[in-house]
């Protein structure tokens, strides 16, 4: 069985006092769910204040980047062991717009999810594919490429611990949703990717779909057999609609 995970991206949005605004509507509706992961991820800034707020709750706090090395000249950048220091629990690496604009290679996640594991931070590697790339049938092949040289240097004892979210790029912040079945089949497909690891790790490694996942579609892609939960943008930023979709991860 693996434990259902339903992770927040809330992006470049959120000052201090709305990410204490933002915890304190969704801790009531979600701060208690046993059988969920639900992890949020503020920016860098908002980091120590959703720590503190959601500390003893059944939310856990993820940053959105971090930098492979733990120390150096690397001007405004954050490093894995300053995020363990505050208690952040884990990290979204390779999101399709840190490579789109920030020119994240697969190179540096390479290094990034191993680090990330040895400071104690659980890594969410994104992977995905554009729509053009879909178009051209080339889906598995990006998919193949991303997960192979993202899993690469993860010693393959620590496979399970690491999440990957599935989101293809065209589905992001654009209100398109892959179809269930879309879904599924690229997300068995990685799991068939990491079963080329280590067949146990594949099977104990949980998927999250990403893209345009709401309230009202949650559930048939959560019913996925191989569907492990969801990394959710624009709907995260709702304490409401986060709270739904947590819940349609329970049952
Ligand atoms: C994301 O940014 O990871 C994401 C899935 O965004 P949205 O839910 O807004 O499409």
């Amino acid at each position: 069985m693996r434990r259902p995970f339903i992770a927040g991206n809330w992006k470049l949005n959120n000052t201090i006092a709305e990410t204490e605004e933002l915890v304190s509507a969704l801790l009531p509706r979600v701060g208690a769910v046993e059988d969920v992961d639900i992890v949020i991820a503020p920016s860098f800034l908002s980091l120590q204040a959703a720590v503190d707020s959601t500390r003893g709750s059944a939310v856990s706090v993820y940053a959105q980047n971090m930098h492979e090395k733990d120390a150096g000249a690397f001007t405004g950048e954050v490093s894995a062991p300053m995020l363990a220091e505050i208690d952040v629990a884990g990290v979204i690496l390779g999101h399709s717009e840190r490579r789109q604009y920030f020119g994240e290679t697969d190179r540096a996640l390479q290094a990034k999810v191993p680090r990330a594991l040895e400071a104690g931070l659980v890594p969410v590697l994104c992977v995905g594919e554009t729509e053009e790339e879909r178009e051209r049938g080339d889906t598995e092949r990006k998919l193949r490429h991303q997960v192979q040289e993202g899993l690469e240097k993860v010693p393959v004892e620590r496979l399970p611990e690491v999440v990957v979210a599935y989101e293809p790029i065209w589905a992001i912040g654009t209100g398109l949703t892959a179809t269930p079945e879309q879904a599924q089949d690229a997300i068995a497909f990685v799991r068939a990717l990491v079963q080329g690891f280590d067949k146990e790790a594949g099977n104990q490694v949980r998927i999250l779909y990403g893209g345009s996942m709401k309230a009202d579609n949650a559930a048939e892609l959560l019913a996925q057999p191989d569907i492990d939960g969801g990394l959710i943008g624009g709907a995260s930023l709702d304490a409401a609609s986060f709270a739904a979709i947590v819940e349609a991860a329970r049952s």
